[in-house]
């Protein structure tokens, strides 16, 4: 049992997220060469909103929570992005996280900005009860800082349908009567029986499955037989593990915040995913497993890595003990600057977290319409809708990098900036 005192140990990376993610897009700025006015406005974020709020403990006691919005940029539309509740959160994280969101959603074509935010917290230390004040609080001191056409937030890491059902029932209850309804699209990942839509919950992972499955058959590979570990097994991981077996390829380790695990012959996902649910979360203790060291996991033989968990997990510390043929990036971040150096080196390929994850954020785009034109779309529709936007945005990244010679990522940053550089372009800079 995990106790307030007792915090778990955070690994903070040394150079900080905002400069692994500015290397990246300079990178590409420099291939594209960047207009240096539109590359100034991009290399800064718009608004970083803190906030420090009181919230009532279930002992009667008072604790201060942080709470964070990054708005980074919003030229092609609302600023668009998820909330996060962990200890890693805070403005150097926020601030990079909603420079992704910008280049993500740019990517898909998607009429939306990037943002991100969340409350530094350990979840796991706090009742249900507690959690919902937290975030109703959070909600209603961010006020107009969010809204439906301004920005909108999402689940990430240790949030989920009901974090945001609590969100957009606090933001509309702030409304006059006659019009909360029409604020339902305030966020997106709500669960479908209160504005959200069917498949939002599965998107992320499906996307994460889909450009796999499209990198494969540019490359003439058979994914059925292919072996693959996964780390995080939260919503994104156990999606994008649970489609992968369907295609036949084998999941053979697992890693979560508290258990790293390993069996040759493959792990069954809905096994997994059972036992996790009955186990507080966490993959610790899976029978029928071997537990191996932390340390140990990229290092598995096998031939796809999904990191699925936070960022800067694959570094210049362990990228050359990796074995695998591809790395498809669930997560945000997850491979920095110096640690991709070395995969790229060695010819390991990288399907980019800005293309990889994508698919939650288009699912959310879809969240957004229905809410807005009153509309019910169904899984079959979802899924449909969402494959054609993701085969579409990964053939452009996939051509670009072949084309132009240079590395997916590369190739992902470079389409995502030329849009926003044209709609700069167009419209010129205020006043
Ligand atoms: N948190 C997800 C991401 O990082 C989803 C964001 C959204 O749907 O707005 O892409």
């Amino acid at each position: 049992m995990i106790t307030k005192d007792i915090q778990l140990p955070v690994k903070k990376n040394e150079k900080g997220m905002v400069a692994n993610v500015l290397e990246q897009f300079n990178k590409a700025a420099d291939h594209i060469n960047l207009n240096p006015n539109i590359r100034r406005i991009l290399n800064v974020t718009n608004n970083e909103i803190i906030i420090h709020f009181p919230v009532k403990m279930d002992n009667g006691d008072v604790e201060i929570f942080t709470g964070y919005r990054v708005q980074h940029n919003n030229a092609l539309g609302p600023y668009k992005g998820g909330l996060r509740y962990h200890e890693t959160v805070d403005i150097d994280a926020a601030k990079a996280l909603a420079m992704w969101m910008t280049w993500k959603t740019s990517l898909a074509g998607l009429p939306y900005g990037g943002a991100k935010g969340g409350i530094q917290i350990n979840p796991k230390l706090y009742s249900q009860s507690e959690l919902e004040r937290i975030t109703r609080r959070f909600t209603y001191a961010l006020g107009d800082n969010i809204g439906p056409e301004h920005d909108i937030p999402a689940p990430d890491v240790n949030t989920n349908a009901q974090t945001m059902a609590w969100i957009a029932d606090t933001y509309m209850s702030t409304k006059g009567p006659s019009e909360r309804s029409t604020y339902q699209h305030v966020v997106t990942g709500k669960p479908v029986g209160s504005g959200g839509i069917e498949g939002r919950d599965r998107s992320t992972g499906y996307g994460v499955f889909l450009t796999i499955k499209l990198w494969a058959e540019k490359r003439n590979v058979n994914l059925k037989g292919k072996t693959f570990i996964v780390q995080g097994f939260g919503n994104v991981g156990y999606w994008a593990s649970h489609f992968m077996e369907q295609e036949g390829a084998i999941l053979v380790g697992v890693q979560d915040a508290f258990s790293s695990i390993y069996k040759s012959e493959g792990i069954e996902v809905k096994q997994l995913q059972a036992y996790v649910t009955n186990n507080e979360g966490s993959i610790k203790n899976f029978a029928n497993s071997e537990a191996i060291e932390k340390e140990e996991f990229f290092a598995l033989a096998c031939d796809i890595i999904i990191p699925a968990a936070l960022g800067n997990q694959i570094t210049e510390h362990n990228a050359a003990s990796i074995k695998a043929n591809l790395i498809a990036e669930g997560a945000n971040g997850p491979t920095n600057v110096e640690g991709e150096a070395i995969l790229l080196a060695n010819g390991i390929e990288i399907i980019p977290d800005i293309l990889c994850n994508s698919g939650g954020v288009i699912g959310s785009y879809f969240e957004w319409l229905q809410n807005r034109n009153g509309e019910l779309w169904h899984m079959d529709e979802v899924i449909l809708k969402l494959e054609k936007v993701l085969k579409e945005s990964f053939n452009k990244v996939y051509d670009y990098s072949i084309s132009e010679g240079v590395d997916m990522r590369t190739a992902a940053f470079s389409i995502a900036i030329q849009r926003i550089e044209k709609a700069y372009i167009q419209r010129g800079i205020f006043p």
